[in-house]
């Protein structure tokens, strides 16, 4: 988590909400990202979404059962289906996210019967110093 941790404030300096992610296979790091949605043009390139993105590219595969993502915060909706749909084993997350979150809040994806592969979810790992980076980040933007 302090790697996903350095990956949100890396993000913060860009300009991106804050908000980081690691991909961890085996006991080992395959990918680690931050929020590059404005550098990217890209709504969809969330931490999570570039780190599984990475990781599938780096093992060469489009699911990666065994893999658990490190997140600072929870995830959305979008990204919920994204570990989804790639199999993840386990999810760990920092701060919850009332606003935006889709696991523990919103439309609890993993919940739904239209979800078919669901995470073991973890959360509260770091999740002061998670919202800590964030409010930063918010507080200098104003
Ligand atoms: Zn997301």
């Amino acid at each position: 988590m302090d790697l996903a941790l350095a990956e949100a404030r890396m993000a913060g300096a860009r300009g991106e909400v804050p908000v980081g992610a690691v991909l961890v296979l085996n006991g080992e790091v395959v990918a680690s990202a931050g929020n590059r949605t404005r550098e990217r043009n890209d709504v969809t390139a969330h931490a999570e979404i570039e780190a599984i993105r990475e990781g599938c590219r780096i093992i060469g595969d489009e699911r990666l059962p065994g893999a658990d993502l490190y997140v600072t915060l929870e995830p959305c909706t979008m990204c919920a289906a994204a570990i989804s749909f790639a199999r993840l084993r386990r999810l760990y997350y920092g701060a919850e996210d009332p606003k935006g979150g889709g696991v523990d809040n919103g439309v609890r994806f993993f919940s739904q019967p239209t979800c078919h592969h669901a995470p073991e979810v973890y959360s509260g790992f770091s999740a002061q110093a998670a919202t800590d980076i964030l409010k930063q980040f918010f507080a200098e933007k104003r």
